[in-house]
């Protein structure tokens, strides 16, 4: 149980492109549901091009709204656990994974630490995060470019092919 409070809000994007992707996207959201985070929203799963390395699966992806009492770091840490019990070996940057946990937002924070960047400083170029993350928060404010979701999704210059999945 979170102490509401001290919860902060955050959004987290979850994607696989190994494997049985949408139990390995499930499995993660479970995972992420434990005593220290409360999953609060899931977006639907969009199955997505890959961006940046070409020769490999489409990629399913998802938005998860959550609440934690973890400062960013140690939820970053958190997001890392969950990647390595669920397989996560990466041998091409931008290439193949069995799960990818992306911190997106953190509250209105803006974090520029080597290690964790916040917002994720591409989410905003990328139709896979920006379509399920309109859909759980399409008046949430960027607090770098200080526009909508909505309008940084509306205005996105290159959009990839990034089609909603039946659930
Ligand atoms: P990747 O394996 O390609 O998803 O990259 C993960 C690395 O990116 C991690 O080791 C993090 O230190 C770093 N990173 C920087 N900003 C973020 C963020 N907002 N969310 C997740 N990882 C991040």
């Amino acid at each position: 149980m979170l102490y509401r409070n001290e919860a902060h809000i955050v959004y987290v994007g979850v994607g696989s492109n190994l494997g049985d992707s949408r139990q390995i996207c499930q499995q993660a959201i479970a995972l992420l549901g434990s005593h220290t985070m409360e999953v609060q929203a899931c977006s639907s799963f969009y199955r997505s091009t890959p961006v940046g390395y070409s020769p490999q699966p489409h990629f399913l992806n998802a938005v998860v709204k959550l609440h934690t009492n973890l400062p960013p770091l140690k939820l970053l840490a958190r997001l890392k656990a969950v990647e390595k019990q669920l397989g996560k070996d990466i041998k091409i940057r931008w290439g193949p994974r069995t799960i990818d946990l992306d911190i997106l937002m953190y509250d209105n924070l803006i974090i520029d630490k080597e290690s964790l960047q916040v917002p994720h400083p591409r989410m905003h170029t990328r139709s896979f995060v920006m379509l399920p993350l309109v859909e759980l928060a399409p008046q949430l404010i960027h607090p770098v470019w200080e526009m909508s979701m909505r309008e940084l999704l509306e205005q996105l210059e290159n959009p990839t092919e990034c089609i909603k999945v039946e659930s």
